[in-house]
């Protein structure tokens, strides 16, 4: 039985390697795009979330191309993801795909939950097999994201327009095809090696620092997001995403494994202003980001969400407070598949052009500097 699942930016790296090493067959959808947004809008309810209607759109797309199994991940905190499993194998019963479903329960992510759940449709499946294959898949995808962020910190300094981004290209159709654990962590260190060297034949341009924070989905989804990463650094603005798939496995996944509580500061910060440690999703994080990032240094921070996102209008009333006792500027970007790219490009190149008249007039009044934090 082969195995179909959801693209969210690179995960798809991750979960091939992990049906790699224990042998399940899968079907993996295009990356994600307007055709299979379009079929799963048509599925849809009118409100739902654009995160809900791109995963649909995915799952039609591995059902009719041979898949009879979804593999998906969901979590059982304050937003309506907790519903989504139901509400996917009811939508896609009802057009007539039948299908088994697994749900992987993100917020505690466990050998056990893996096994139990993949043991039906891999043949031999040991507890030692699961262990090593999940272990794998996590370092694909931190390693993925050490190669992103070295793209996003090098797109900016002065390269070419677009070269950075014919390498990503490149990589992304190669890793389409590569199998297995080894040929793509070649793939990712060759491709990171390329990246590096088109930093060193170019001349050094100082740039302005953006962090982007806010729901995971469109933060690290490229489509979804307008390729605001890609925007920023054409724009000469080095952009640190904190919401990459990385981000999640290590909090989620590598965290739960070490036996002893450690402190966790994104909370600590966000709860200086909200009482509670979860208002759904990562609004929790959205506010402690906020909080942290303001004091590191960054020329301004760019918050992402979908129309209708719940913990994310949340986490924005904290915003006016944080930017009153920090002053450093965050604009809030809200998508959904109505987005105008001409509208969003303009607001970009716009906060582009605030943080640098600010960065000037910080350099040139004293006054201002200390004043404005
Ligand atoms: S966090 Fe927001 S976008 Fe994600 S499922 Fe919840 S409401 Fe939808």
């Amino acid at each position: 039985m082969k195995i179909t699942f959801p693209h969210m930016g690179n995960t798809y790296i991750g979960v091939k390697v992990l049906l790699d090493s224990i042998g399940i067959e899968y079907v993996i959808p295009p990356l994600c795009n307007k055709k299979a947004l379009e079929n799963g809008i048509k599925h849809s309810p009118e409100f739902i979330c654009l995160p809900f209607k791109t995963m649909l759109g995915d799952f039609i797309y591995g059902l009719e191309n041979g898949a009879e199994v979804i593999m998906n991940g969901a979590s059982c905190r304050q937003c309506r993801q907790g519903y989504y499993g139901d509400l996917f194998q009811e939508i896609l019963r009802s057009i007539g795909y039948e299908h088994k479903y697994i749900n992987i329960n993100l917020h505690e992510m466990s050998f056990d939950n893996f096994y139990d759940n993949l043991r039906p449709y891999a043949k031999n499946l040991s507890k030692f097999k699961i262990i090593k294959a999940m272990i794998l898949a996590a370092l694909t995808v931190l390693s993925v994201d050490k190669l992103f962020e070295a793209a996003n910190h090098i797109r900016c300094k002065g390269t070419k327009i677009g070269s950075v981004d014919e390498e990503i290209k490149r990589f992304r159709d190669k890793v389409h095809k590569a199998k297995g654990y080894i040929k793509i962590s070649k793939l990712i260190s060759s491709t990171r090696k390329k990246i590096k060297l088109i930093a060193k034949n170019n001349k050094h341009k100082k740039s302005l620092k953006v962090v982007i924070i806010g729901e995971i989905f469109i933060a690290s989804e490229p489509f979804t997001n307008l390729e605001i990463e890609r925007r920023l650094g054409n724009l000469g603005v080095d952009v640190y995403n904190t919401m990459s798939v990385g981000m999640w496995v290590r909090e989620h996944f590598i965290h739960n494994l070490i036996p002893f509580k450690r402190k966790n500061k994104v909370t600590e910060a966000a709860q200086t202003l909200i009482h509670t440690d979860d208002i759904g999703g990562h609004g929790v994080d959205t506010v402690g980001m906020a909080i942290l990032y303001s004091q590191k240094g960054y020329d301004g921070i760019i918050h992402v969400y979908p129309f209708t996102c719940m913990p994310e209008i949340i986490a924005q009333s904290a915003f006016s407070t944080i930017q009153e006792k920090y002053g450093v500027p965050i604009m809030t970007l809200i998508l959904d598949e109505l987005t105008g790219e001409i509208g969003y490009q303009t607001r970009l190149e716009a906060f582009v052009d605030m943080m640098e008249m600010r960065k000037q007039m910080k350099s040139s009044n004293p006054i201002y500097a200390k004043d404005s934090g």
